[in-house]
């Protein structure tokens, strides 16, 4: 199993004229689930948005380092090959462009060269793992995301996160969009890669619900681009009890 740590360090960024994070820092270490809550529009997708190296985003100062390689240096690509991956909050539909494309370009072991669907092992894994997701074979021929319903979506970025490995995994509210049972298929599969590969977590989530079936170590509570709060599981009770009005 691996070792390792995502460090966050007074991270500042934003976009062209409007800075959004300010002086965000925390640590995430192999096998850690880590939540981050926090009311709308306080930086939560911005922050996952920022470690992923989405274009439009800036960085002002700070630094984010993955088991010591300094990510804010690379593009987004090897960022995931580094060791990082993001399930996005809305994931995008990418006509003509199938998961098993996707994927080989995410996986460090493939020669960048030999990425594409002729690369089985990909394959092989990804069948095994939808099985175990609950994910429809018959989705996986097709184009990214194209007519998956949200639930579907959310199902789907679980799916890549577990075919991909990675050291470290952001979820921005992949709790958004699943019912009970799928919410509970997720979180069980999420919680087993921490035990199974080291995965390390960033959960971003509004709601407890979500923590009830992946249980952090750890709570952060964002406000306002910062860290305000930082407890352990009670935290997120309090938070779902008060709400976010005392952290504005
Ligand atoms: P959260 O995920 O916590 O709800 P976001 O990080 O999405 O919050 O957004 C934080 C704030 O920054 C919001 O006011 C949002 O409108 C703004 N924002 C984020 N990304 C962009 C963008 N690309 N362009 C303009 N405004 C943005
Ligand atoms: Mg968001």
């Amino acid at each position: 199993m691996s070792s390792g740590e995502l460090v966050i360090e007074d991270l500042c960024a934003g976009i062209p004229g409007r800075e959004i994070l300010k002086g965000v820092s925390l640590t995430v270490r192999s096998g850690e689930v880590h939540a981050v809550m926090g009311p709308n529009g306080c930086g939560k997708s911005t922050l996952a948005h920022v470690l992923m190296g989405r274009p439009g985003y800036e960085v002002l100062s700070g630094r984010v380092t993955l088991d010591g390689v300094d990510l804010l240096a690379l593009p987004t690509w090897q960022r995931a090959r580094a060791g990082l991956f993001l399930a996005m909050q809305h994931p995008i539909e990418v006509p003509g462009v199938t998961l098993v494309d996707a994927l080989g370009a995410g996986r460090p072991d493939v020669p960048a060269d030999e990425v594409g669907p002729q690369f089985k092992p990909v394959d092989e894994r990804l069948a095994e793992q939808a099985d175990r997701i609950g994910f429809d074979r018959r989705f996986l021929e097709r184009p990214l995301n194209v007519d998956l319903s949200g639930g579907e979506r959310k199902r789907n970025e679980t799916l890549q996160m577990t075919v991909l490995e990675p050291r470290f995994a952001v979820l921005d509210e992949i709790d958004s969009g699943l019912d009970v049972d799928a919410l509970a298929a997720v979180g069980r599969r999420v919680l087993e890669a921490t035990a199974e590969w080291g995965l390390g977590v960033l959960a971003i989530t509004h709601f407890r619900r979500l923590l009830d079936v992946l249980p952090p170590d750890v709570v952060h509570v964002m406000a306002d681009g910062k860290v305000v709060a930082t407890g352990d599981r009670s935290l997120a009770d309090l938070v779902d009890k008060s709400g976010y009005a005392g952290y504005r």
